[in-house]
């Protein structure tokens, strides 16, 4: 690939955001096998003298960037809940709606309802637009299930959803999400899945990776949350947390004892929480497009950044938050959260992979995974500036191209 107007290669050495990205002008990309051989400008490429390339692509000025990594999305479900739009408006909260049976039950339900083949086929629609978005990987949870059962066939979709799209998918078993009806209080559920549930997921032949809970108040507590990922960690789970989004509710500070690879939400999260989480080098991943469709205050970006936290964006792809566009996130997180252009790249790229415990994507290195994406913009920095359209021309994942909007 030659001629990047902008080659972002996110693999730079130094302290700023900027130096981190590193960006080379009239920038050059090689790959062999699905792997990155070798990048640099197009004058020293054009030098080395390698022969006829099998195939070359001219960017023509466009901006080439890693491949997105998508840490944090809830895509897999059955329904959808529009008609939550109209209850916001009317003033009731995400946590009320939840309160009255609606909100995550509602899609529980669902997809209770629906059978694994029913539950992928519906989802590759919302996949397929992250793809042509640049998402060349894409965490995905379960959560929707809330009994064996259920939470099987979710992972059974995303495995099948895995075979059908190129976009490569992380599974995360979601165990406490919500408590479902025919249990009494959330200690009684909680108690439940780890003790019947979590060592049958274990013990899958295509176990997922991880293992996340929701730790908020009136939905699972700091001591329920750290029993489940406390045996989640001893079955081999990796393991994430939905910390601290409507309220201050300890989350952050069981990330940090846990050690856990990723904290996320973080909106009322104090910052002796980063601080913690900093040191033990879990990844803050904010969710600014949540933040919007439940009117609930931004993360304090700023302030989990300067605790020396590394900060991934998500897009949080779910019925509550229909969003499917990284770049969308990326504007509010600049505007919202007043992260630089910079920091907002990074935030789906390294610092993304870093949130699902990769190296080998979110950078453009020798040896890395050929993910890239060539952008119909001049410069990252238009990224987050030009909101609202659609402008990625092409994307590749491993090397080969799987999505061309034809434009270029
Ligand atoms: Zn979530």
């Amino acid at each position: 690939m030659i001629h990047a107007g902008e080659l972002v290669t996110c693999a730079g050495r130094g302290g700023t955001a900027e130096e981190e990205l590193e960006v080379v002008e009239d920038g050059a990309l090689l790959v062999a096998k699905g792997k990155v051989v070798w990048t640099g400008t197009t004058r020293q490429l054009l030098q080395k003298n390698l022969g006829k390339a099998k195939k070359s692509i001219d960017a023509q000025g466009s901006l080439v960037t890693p491949g997105f990594v998508d840490p944090h999305t809830h895509l897999v479900y059955a329904g959808s809940r529009e008609d939550e739009l109209e209850r916001k408006a009317a003033g009731e909260s995400y946590i009320s709606i939840l309160a009255g049976g609606g909100g995550i039950l509602r899609t529980v339900r669902e997809t209770r309802a629906s059978s694994a083949a029913a539950l992928a086929s519906e989802s590759v629609g919302r996949l397929s637009q992250l793809m042509k978005n640049g998402v060349t990987t894409a965490e995905v949870k379960t959560g929707y299930g809330l009994d064996l059962a259920g939470e099987t066939k979710m992972l059974a979709a995303i495995r099948r959803l895995g075979r059908v799209s190129p976009v490569e998918l992380i599974p995360t078993f979601l165990g406490l999400h919500a408590r479902p009806p025919e249990f009494r209080d959330s200690k009684e559920y909680a108690d439940h899945v780890t003790r019947d549930i979590l060592p049958a997921v274990a013990a899958e032949r295509d176990r997922p990776t991880f293992s996340d809970c929701f730790c908020e108040a009136g939905v699972f507590s700091a001591a329920e949350c750290s029993a489940y990922l406390r045996a989640s960690r001893s079955l081999g789970f990796r393991l994430k947390i939905h910390a601290d989004e409507f309220a201050e509710s300890g989350g952050a500070g069981v990330a940090a004892e846990l050690g856990c690879v990723s904290a996320d939400h973080l909106g009322r999260s104090d910052i002796s929480g980063a601080r913690a989480m900093a040191n033990q080098g879990v990844t803050a991943v904010l969710l600014p497009g949540t933040s919007l469709y439940s009117s609930i205050p931004y993360a304090d970006a700023r302030g989990i950044i300067a605790a020396g936290c590394r900060v991934a964006l998500g897009t949080d792809l779910s019925p509550n938050s229909w969003v499917e566009s990284p770049q969308f996130v990326m504007s509010l997180a600049c505007t919202g959260m007043r992260m630089t252009p910079a920091q907002t790249l990074l935030g789906f790229t390294k610092h993304a992979a870093a949130a699902v415990a990769r190296s080998d994507i979110g950078v453009l290195a020798e040896g890395s995974q050929a993910d890239f994406v060539i952008h119909g913009v001049p410069g990252y920095r238009f990224i987050p500036y030009r909101v609202g359209g659609s402008y990625v021309l092409s994307v590749f994942k491993r090397g080969r191209l799987v999505y061309d909007s034809g434009e270029s």
